[in-house]
């Protein structure tokens, strides 16, 4: 439902956790974070209302990082259980997504998934994009061209937002009708699924446009379409007051 991914100076848990709240007016009924830290990824998730994350973060804080992403979620495919929650991680706990909207061929992504030996943890239809973003990556030459491969292979509406531990500078976001917003700012760069996400922190803005992948990083961003084109972008000044 929500959508938050923060890369700069800042602690990417603080920018992202404050996203979201920003965010909880849309409704949602868990949330999730990862960060990438001390060359790997470390994640947290809770069913119910962000206090509740906040509290497992207090009771497990996770390492301090500067790259991460956020998620509220408003079940769609699997209840509203910790499992189910976003971020959804592959086997070896290197890649992290988050997803708005609905994988509509996840079921046989899935079965293809299980027979190459994947194991999926959750009910979601989301899972299969951090199982299918960790097999790409290994052959692509990095995570924004893994993304563009995966989002190729999928059907229905979705915002992605991924990290990969072996990218511990980058987060990468993919659109296909449902929003995704950019945010530059000096040596840091957002992605939310609206604007008042990072308002607080920047009100120069890039809307990302249909099948769009876009790879973050602190000193600019760099937007192609799935098949890796070039893409214009143009930035806007956010004006409304928030
Ligand atoms: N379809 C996904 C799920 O049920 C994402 C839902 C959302 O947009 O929050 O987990």
């Amino acid at each position: 439902c929500g959508i938050v991914g923060y890369v700069g100076g800042q602690s990417a848990l603080d920018v992202v956790v404050a996203g979201l709240k920003r965010l909880e007016y849309r409704g949602y009924d868990s949330a999730g974070v990862a960060v990438l830290a001390d060359g790997g990824l470390a994640a947290a998730k809770k069913a119910g209302k962000l206090v509740n994350l906040e509290k497992a973060l207090l009771e497990a804080p996770l390492p301090a990082g500067s790259t991460g992403i956020g998620h509220t979620r408003w079940a769609t495919h699997g209840g509203p259980t910790d499992d189910n929650a976003h971020p959804h991680l592959d086997n070896a706990g290197r890649v992290a997504v988050v997803h708005n909207g609905i994988i509509e061929n996840f079921a046989v992504l899935r079965a293809e998934l299980a027979e190459r030996g994947h194991q999926l943890d959750s009910e979601t239809d989301t899972e299969v994009v951090a199982h299918l973003l960790a097999e790409c990556h290994s052959s692509a030459e990095d995570l924004a061209e893994a993304m563009r491969q995966v989002c190729r292979r999928l059907e229905g509406a979705f915002t992605l937002v991924a990290v990969h531990a072996d990218e511990p500078d980058v987060v990468v976001g993919a659109r296909r009708n449902s929003p995704l917003v950019v945010g530059i700012g000096e040596g840091e760069a957002f992605l939310a699924s609206d604007v008042a996400a990072f308002i607080a922190h920047t009100r120069s803005a890039i809307e990302l446009g249909q099948d769009q992948v876009v790879e973050l990083r602190r000193d600019g961003v760099v937007v192609t379409d799935f098949d890796g084109a070039p893409a214009e972008t143009r930035a806007y000044h956010v004006d409304w007051d928030a």
